[in-house]
Formats: C-alpha cells, sequence, structure tokens
C-alpha cells in the first residue's frame, strides 16, 4: 500500500447542495460548460456531441461493444428511412410509434408516392432483411447490434440526453434464434450484459419486469433497468424485450429445421440511449461539476503548476519531467501550461470531471514530494515523486473502486419498502424508489399511477429474471396474494 503508508489529508464530505435541489439547472449547465452536450442548436430536442462529451460516449460505447462482441455479436448499420408499408407489417409496433414518427413525404419538389418514416428504432427494417438472410437452421442465430440516430416526435417536455427527438447514441440489439429456449436465455444474457456494463460504469440499478401495459410495442415481456436522479426520480436507463414470434410470424421469417420442418424464428431485443452518460453525470457528480471514474475519463490526470515568484522555471521544469513519466506509463494525462491562475484551472478540470490533479510547486520540489487531489473526494494526498507512478495506478484503482461503491451506498438508502399505501405516498414524496407487494392487478395501483409523475416501474426481478419474493404475503393494496416485490417511484 504505497498510498496508505503516505501522508493524506481528509477534505471533508462533497459538495452536492445545488446538485440535489436545483438538479435541473445544475446538469444543463454541466452539459454546456464542461463541453459535453450542446442543446442550444435550433431545433426541439436535438443537441451537439461537442469534443468532450463525444469522447466519454465513445469510451462508454466501447466498453459496451466489446461486451456484445465477445459475446458473438456483429455490428452493423441500416438505412434511416423506413418505407411505410415495411413500418406498418406490425400493426402492435405500429400503434405504438405512429403517434410519434417523422415522416418523409417530399423528394426534392415531387411528393413521393411512397412515404418514409425516420426510424424511431430499427424493428422492422431489419426483420424485413432478417426474412431474407434466413432460411435454414444453419443460417441461426443471427445477433446484430448498431449505435445510431433515430428520431421520435416528443410532443412533450424534452431534455437534453433524457428526452429527445434525435435520439443521436441510440444502442439496439437484435436476435433470432431456433428455439423458445435459446431466446429466452439469450434475454438473461443481455440482462448479465447490461447488469455488468453499468456496474463497470458505477450506475446502480434495479431491474423490474415491466407491467403489462408498459410494454415495448410488439413485445410479449419487457425488462428495463432504472437507476435514480439526484432530485429522486427515477429514470430508465436500459430494456431487454423477449419478443416471442409476434414479428417472426408477422414478417415472415422462417426456416426450415434440423427436421426438415419449417419454423418461425424466436426473437429479442435490447437498447440503451445518451441517458447512461446522463446517469455517469448525474450519479458521480457534484457542485463542481462532472467527477468521471479513471476508467472512462479522457484525461484522468492533469498537472497544474503552482509558480512562485523566482521558481516559475524550475516548477515547469518538474512538471513536464512529471508529465513525460505518467504518459509514458500509459496515463492520459494533461500539462495545464495556460495563462490561467491555479484557481481557475482548478475550476476547469473539476468541472470536466478529471479523476486526480497534480499540483508541483517550490516546496514540493524542494521536499521530493508529489500532491494528488482526488476529484471525488477532494482528498488531497502527499506521495514521493520517486514513486509517483505505482502511487497513481494504485490511488486511480482505489477511486475507481470508491466511486462505484459510493454511487450504490447513496442508491441503496433510496430504496425502501412500504408497509401500506400510507407509507408508499409519503415514501414517494420523499424521493425513494418504493418496493412493496402486490398482486399484480392495475387496479390495484390505479390511484398511485395517477400522483403526478409516479409510475409503476414494474415487479422486481434479479439478473436470473427471477421475481424477487415479496415481503408480505397479502397484497398491500387489496390484500389478495401478493405475487410480486412491486417498485414505484416518481419518474422520467
Ligand atoms: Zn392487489
Amino acid at each position: 500500500m504505497l498510498i496508505a503508508s503516505e501522508k493524506r489529508i481528509k477534505v471533508g464530505t462533497r459538495p452536492r447542495e445545488r446538485w440535489r435541489k436545483e438538479f435541473g439547472e445544475w446538469y444543463n449547465d454541466v452539459l454546456i460548460k464542461a463541453e459535453i452536450y450542446d442543446h442550444r442548436y435550433p431545433a426541439k430536442g436535438m443537441g451537439v456531441w461537442r469534443g468532450y462529451g463525444k469522447k466519454i460516449a465513445n469510451r462508454v460505447y466501447g466498453i459496451l461493444k466489446k461486451m456484445l462482441n465477445e459475446n458473438g455479436y456483429e455490428e452493423v448499420q441500416f438505412p434511416a428511412l423506413i418505407p411505410e408499408k415495411i413500418f406498418r407489417i406490425e400493426s402492435e409496433h405500429v400503434r405504438g410509434f405512429e403517434a410519434e414518427v417523422f415522416w418523409v413525404t417530399r423528394g426534392g419538389l415531387t411528393e413521393l408516392e411512397e412515404k418514409y418514416v425516420l426510424r424511431p428504432t430499427s424493428e422492422t427494417p431489419m426483420y424485413y432483411m432478417f426474412r431474407i438472410w434466413i432460411n435454414s437452421y444453419r443460417d441461426l442465430p443471427v445477433k446484430i447490434y448498431q449505435i445510431v440516430n433515430v428520431w421520435r416526435y416528443e410532443t412533450k417536455w424534452t431534455r437534453p440526453l433524457f428526452r429527445e427527438r434525435e435520439i443521436s447514441v441510440f444502442f439496439e440489439a437484435h436476435g433470432a434464434f431456433a428455439s423458445k429456449e435459446e431466446n429466452e436465455n439469450e434475454v438473461k444474457l443481455a440482462t448479465k450484459i447490461y447488469a455488468t456494463f453499468f456496474r463497470k460504469l458505477g450506475i446502480p440499478f434495479i431491474i423490474t419486469e415491466r407491467p403489462e401495459w408498459d410494454k415495448f410495442p410488439g413485445a410479449e415481456k419487457t425488462y428495463a433497468f432504472d437507476t435514480l436522479m439526484p432530485n429522486g426520480r427515477a429514470l430508465q436507463i436500459g430494456t431487454v424485450h423477449n419478443l416471442g414470434q409476434r414479428f417472426a410470424k408477422a414478417f415472415g421469417i422462417k426456416f426450415q429445421d434440423k427436421d426438415l420442418k419449417i419454423k418461425y424464428v424466436w426473437q429479442n431485443c435490447f437498447g440503451v440511449s445518451g441517458r447512461v452518460v446522463t446517469s455517469i453525470i448525474a450519479i458521480h457528480g457534484d457542485d463542481h461539476g462532472l467527477a468521471l471514474l479513471p476508467s472512462i475519463a479522457p484525461i484522468q490526470i492533469v498537472i497544474v503548476p503552482i509558480p512562485y515568484k523566482g521558481f516559475e522555471q524550475a516548477v515547469i521544469q518538474k512538471c513536464r519531467e512529471v508529465y513525460e513519466r505518467l504518459k509514458n506509463a500509459g496515463f492520459s494525462v494533461v500539462l495545464d501550461e495556460s495563462d490561467e491562475t491555479p484557481g481557475e484551472k482548478f475550476y476547469k478540470w473539476e468541472l470536466r470531471g478529471v479523476p486526480l490533479r497534480i499540483e508541483i510547486g517550490p516546496t514540493d520540489i524542494k521536499e521530493k514530494e508529489i500532491t494528488i487531489t482526488r476529484r471525488d473526494t477532494f482528498e488531497r494526498i502527499r506521495v514521493n515523486e520517486e514513486k509517483i507512478v505505482d502511487a497513481i495506478r494504485e490511488l486511480m484503482n482505489k477511486v475507481e473502486e470508491e466511486m462505484k461503491k459510493a454511487a450504490w451506498d447513496w442508491f441503496n438508502s433510496k430504496l425502501e419498502i412500504a408497509n401500506s399505501k400510507e407509507e408508499v405516498g409519503k415514501l414517494l414524496e420523499e424521493g425513494y424508489i418504493v418496493l412493496t407487494s402486490w398482486c399484480g392487478d392495475e387496479k390495484c395501483v390505479e390511484d398511485i399511477t395517477e400522483l403526478p409523475g409516479v409510475k409503476i416501474l414494474g415487479a422486481l426481478v434479479d439478473e436470473n429474471l427471477e421475481y424477487i419474493k415479496p415481503k408480505h404475503g397479502k397484497c398491500i393494496f387489496c390484500e389478495r396474494k401478493a405475487k410480486y416485490l412491486v417498485a414505484i417511484a416518481k419518474s422520467y
């Protein structure tokens, strides 16, 4: 333990007043000031990924892509336009999306004979092609994904990366399988992939089976991952849909099996959006701005020279020396030699969430020590200059793990069991995700869903998609037998 043996100064708890109380404004400020995403583009619900934000998104999606590739998925890319006749093939899907699609009706000055839908999601174009590609059991399974833009005509509110008209980093994976069992196993695999992915990002979550009335249009079952924003509102961050054979039958996706019989395929799909980046910003941030995990930070370390009169040259020289050593050791490091004051530099790099800051001044040079400040806790650590590479490596692992743990601890403190209907209302007001025993009947929770912003997230399941047992024998609403531990929250 290199770190523990060094001098440590505890700076205190994180400033999180504004983060919690004015979350919406805080979030918009961070997106703009940290140069992540700019929603000032003159089209409602459409924003611009800036360089720093795109780097974060690429790292995040890179983790997901790697996991998909390792599990036999292939990246593909489909056209953004869907011919109307393809879009209309599966009726329930159409009903679910019709009110929120953009249409392309003109080509130049000519009204098009066949209109196009700007894809709101890609089941229909993909499954049209599945029918062409899949003929024999030898063509199965098909496992593909793409990361593309999708468009949904949101008529209510929009918020950058939460709810957009152009969803700009939409990840969707789609599979076709020979048997029901194989498909169900894949739905479980997808759930495990997401659980691992969110854990790697330090995004705490619960998994629920969405109730009948809240399933993806055309799905037999929808499983969803929800996390919690600082203001106590739940945010859906990922979904896994078991599509059964509904699309296969609508699109005619059939194959000849080993037994020579012609069968329909079984399908699933799963997706995430820019809300993953939202969650990273919201969950790990504080009043100073972003705080990034070392594993996804585009810049892991910033070096800030603290020049004193007469020592400017020595300080810069030492900074450059340390910079070279850290760069050569494989860290992503920036030496800030701009003409801003050290205070301005601290502010700038804290806002951008750089996990570690190194300050070097004349005293540090004299004492052959270096001061490192953690972005997540503001803890300052002094380490021997000779040991800097190992110390930083160890500290980064520590920061990574402690940030994840802090996020889960906070989330778990916001989950609460309610023993009565009155308690449900009270806990929802206080910003908890409420868990309680439920029979599964929609009528029992009707009153609750009428409360402003409240949503029945669904029956709590584990990563194997097994229902988590309710705490009480009886539904707290109707006293019939309880089947589920239902999660209820104020939600986006
Ligand atoms: Zn009931």
